[in-house]
């Protein structure tokens, strides 16, 4: 186990004249919101000893100059949306908090990139190419995450089944390693086979390698037109099973969703919005983007391949606000939930486990009498179970905490034998790191500790993520 010095004057002063008084934090007072993400167990909950505010990435290379020398933990935190404890300050040290580093530096119109500081939220990227009819396929459901989140965990999402991930769009970073040295990998280019490619390592790394300070996302135009398809199914089996007739036909949509109705009930309720049918137990969300014409062809075709394979009807939300109200509710989904949830699992399957995985977790919900209900991105195999606090029949669990790990080991080690992965698209954080050997076997481990090693050889840099120190 590694140990880090505690922070004294004498740095908290050189920090200080770094950033400016105004943008550190060292009163317990302050550490509330900067001691935990949205994970719900307060245990994972640790204050860090300063939190620094930096505005560039000098400044974040000068702190982390001080940390090295000094031997200071140092943790990135974005907009603290992750879900597996990933920004908390486990060690104490410094929290390097990149909210005021939230320039959108280009647009380049020319090649459709555009370069931005890590701590742009996602909803300041989306309203800024907007404004010039661009678009960013990739869309991890909560906007006040950061550039510098989501490449740091690779975040997926609802569009991933026909973009891919953030890592599919990011063309470039610039980041500062521990040592307070500055890297940039990666350029305004499509292709690139120069050597090994720090981009992709230090996509995902979770803030293990070095603090992303800038990127360069690719963008795309914004498509003439889209429609949402709600389609009701009587049970989860048909309803999954007509997933790979539609992958294997000329129609490739946006987004393929299934959420079940207890759940769109809940969220209904929640936001005040309307859903289009309340048929049967299960629905298929399909979105498809083109132009007017493209649309209404492959609207046909999704509808007869779904009504051939069990589907009760197919909804068409085609004005702009049936489908802003269809999305919201379900990007709700969660804050309608969470309340009483314990976490939400991220499992990634070969698509054809999925309904088997759902299967055993319905088992695993009447052994514990635990209510995991279970939605997500049908497309691309990842799925979203709650653990809850309450029953399936709605009762509050006094004892959840006794039952919580059993029934989130039993759930990951299916999503194993299936061929999955523990995370598609939250990361690994402080949570998960206990099946990763599971996941990915002791070498593959070996060779990220070599890398860690390499990029971090104090390991100052989010200690105590992804894997232990040795
Ligand atoms: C309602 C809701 C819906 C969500 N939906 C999705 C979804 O659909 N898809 C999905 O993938 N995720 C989703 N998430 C999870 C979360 O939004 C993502 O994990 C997101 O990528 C986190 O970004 P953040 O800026 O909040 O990062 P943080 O939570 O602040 O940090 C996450 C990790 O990144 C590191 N990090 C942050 N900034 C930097 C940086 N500049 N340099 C290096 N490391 C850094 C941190 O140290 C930490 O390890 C959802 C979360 C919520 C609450």
């Amino acid at each position: 186990m590694k140990t880090y010095n505690i922070l004294n004057r004498n740095a908290i002063d050189e920090i200080e004249k770094i950033v400016g008084k105004k943008n550190i934090i060292t009163e317990s007072e302050g550490f509330f919101n900067y001691n935990h993400d949205e994970f719900a167990l307060d245990e994972i909950k640790h204050n860090p000893e300063i939190v620094v505010k930096p505005s560039t990435t000098e400044e974040v290379s000068d702190v982390m100059k001080i940390a090295s020398r000094e031997k200071f933990p140092v943790v990135a935190r974005g907009g603290a949306t992750g879900l597996v404890g990933g920004c908390v300050p486990s060690f104490g040290g410094i929290v390097i908090s990149t909210e005021r580093m939230n320039r959108i530096i280009e647009i380049d119109e020319a090649n459709l990139m555009v370069t931005l500081q890590s701590g742009s939220t996602l909803r300041d990227f989306y309203s800024s190419i907007k404004r010039k009819k661009l678009f960013f396929p990739p869309h991890p459901g909560e906007e006040s995450a950061t550039i510098g989140g989501v490449i740091s965990t690779n975040a997926g999402g609802t569009r991933a089944i026909k973009y891919g991930t953030i890592r599919n769009f990011t063309r470039y970073v610039e980041a500062v390693l521990a040592d307070g040295s500055i890297i940039t990998s990666g350029g305004k280019v499509i292709k690139d086979s120069t050597g090994y490619s720090l981009l992709h390592l230090l996509i995902g790394s979770e803030g293990t390698l070095g603090i992303i300070t800038k990127a360069v996302l690719s963008v795309l135009p914004e498509p003439e037109d889209m429609i949402t398809l709600i389609i009701p199914y009587k049970d989860i089996k048909t309803c999954l099973t007509g997933v790979p007739s539609i992958l294997k036909s000329s129609v490739r949509p946006l987004a393929i969703e299934f959420i079940d109705k207890k759940v769109i009930e809940i969220a209904q309720k929640y936001t005040g919005k309307h859903w289009p049918s309340m048929q049967g137990d299960i629905f298929l969300l399909i979105i498809l983007e083109g132009n007017k014409e493209e649309i209404e062809k492959h609207c046909e075709i999704i509808a007869d391949i779904c009504l051939n394979q069990g589907a009760i009807d197919v909804f068409i939300a085609d004005s702009q606000q049936k489908q802003d109200d269809i999305l919201y509710v379900r990007s709700m989904v969660y804050e309608a939930l969470k309340f009483e949830t314990i976490e939400i699992l991220d499992v990634s399957l070969p698509p054809d486990q999925m309904a088997t995985h759902i299967s055993s977790v319905d088992n695993i919900s009447a052994k514990y009498n635990v209510w995991l209900p279970t939605y997500g991105h049908a497309g691309d195999g990842n799925l979203h179970t709650h653990i809850m606090k309450i029953t399936p029949g709605g009762d509050k669990i006094t004892d959840w905490k006794n039952i919580f790990m059993e029934i989130r080991n039993e759930i990951i080690f299916d999503g194993i034998q299936k061929g999955g992965k523990i995370s598609g698209e939250h990361g690994i954080g402080l949570i998960k790191k206990q099946y990763l050997e599971m996941c990915l076997g002791k070498t593959s481990i070996e060779i990220m500790k070599k890398i860690k090693q390499a990029f971090d050889p104090l390991y100052i840099l989010n200690p105590g993520k992804i894997f232990d120190p040795d």
